[in-house]
């Protein structure tokens, strides 16, 4: 299997992420969707984690499977929060053992009734229980408008570096200004910290539920563009063209701008990300 640092340094990637799906009716649209895309032939692939390990066992499954099926890597989401030691310890070598490569090391958030955390608390540390454990390509997240609980810029962005040099690679939150991403590299090169980080876009489909995702994640959504989604919020045609847009016009700028690699956001939907990359001209090579 390959590993997404060494796909990193033989040219700019093409990424796709999904989410594991919950129903029977959500699993044939995930098999479409996947499908359909997998004809891109993207560098690699991604599966998110379920809050607190909701999804533990489907990430699991569906990236082995995944794996079985396509040419080119899955790679699993992981969050520790809410997890013992020996639970991670044990899905780690179940992916070492099952030849998995590469792996996304992310907090996840705590819980919100204050219970019990678990063993870790932060991403490093689940960095090192993976390196104990096997040799991975480890990716970390990254948010270009700061951690929604980081205290300052600064604490944001030399915990963010001092991450990053334990990682093989950096993944961002959405993003809709590309003077948000050009401003975290340049801050990150200050402090000395130059890993690839790929920018993740996501081409939204619905006005209500990208304004909920970006206030969770301390995406900020330009005035002009609140405007332009408020214009066609109540027509679902409309919205997923503005999406399909911004993604192509955000990405078009970022690869302008020499970025490593393009991570989009599917949704478990194949159509505006075939839109976009048709739009950019995209396809991996065969
Ligand atoms: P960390 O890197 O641990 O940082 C969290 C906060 O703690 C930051 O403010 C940081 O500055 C601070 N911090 C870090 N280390 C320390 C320390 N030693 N002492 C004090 N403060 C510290 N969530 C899911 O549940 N499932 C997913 O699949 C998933 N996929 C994601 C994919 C991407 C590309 C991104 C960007 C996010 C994803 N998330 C996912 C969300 C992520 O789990 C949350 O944002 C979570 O709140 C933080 O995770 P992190 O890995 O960035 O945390």
């Amino acid at each position: 299997m390959q590993r997404i640092d060494d796909l990193l340094r033989s040219g700019t990637t093409l990424s796709f992420e999904f989410f594991p799906p919950k129903t029977d009716e959500g699993h044939a649209a995930f098999t479409a969707a996947f499908d359909d895309l997998a004809e891109l032939r993207p560098n690699f692939a991604s599966v998110t984690y379920g809050a607190l390990g909701s999804t533990r066992s489907q990430t699991e499954a569906l990236v082995n499977e995944l794996n079985a099926q396509h040419t080119f890597p899955t790679m699993p989401h992981l969050t520790c929060i809410g997890h013992t030691r020996q639970e991670l310890a044990e899905l780690i070598t179940s992916y070492r053992d099952a030849g998995v490569k590469n792996i996304l090391a992310l907090a996840g958030d705590p819980p919100a009734d204050g219970t019990d955390a678990g063993d870790f608390v932060y991403a490093d540390e689940l960095i090192a229980l993976i390196r104990e454990i096997g040799d991975f390509c480890v990716g970390v997240a990254a948010f270009p408008e700061l951690h929604p609980r980081s205290p300052s810029r600064e604490e944001d962005r030399r915990r963010l570096a001092a991450k990053l040099e334990l990682a093989d690679f950096g993944m961002t939150q959405f993003f809709f200004d590309v003077d948000h991403y050009a401003r975290l590299v340049e801050e990150l090169g200050e402090l000395g910290c130059d890993v690839p980080l790929i920018p993740g876009v996501m081409p939204f489909v619905s006005v209500p539920g990208t304004r909920r995702m970006a206030a969770m994640n301390g995406s900020s959504i330009p005035d002009d563009l609140n405007a332009r989604m408020e214009s066609v919020a109540s027509d679902p045609d409309a919205t997923r063209a503005l999406g399909i847009d911004v993604a192509v016009d955000l990405s078009a700028a970022l690869l302008e701008q020499g970025v490593p690699g393009l991570h989009l956001y599917t949704m478990n939907r194949a159509a505006s990300v075939r839109e976009v990359t048709d739009r950019l001209g995209l396809r991996a090579p065969a």
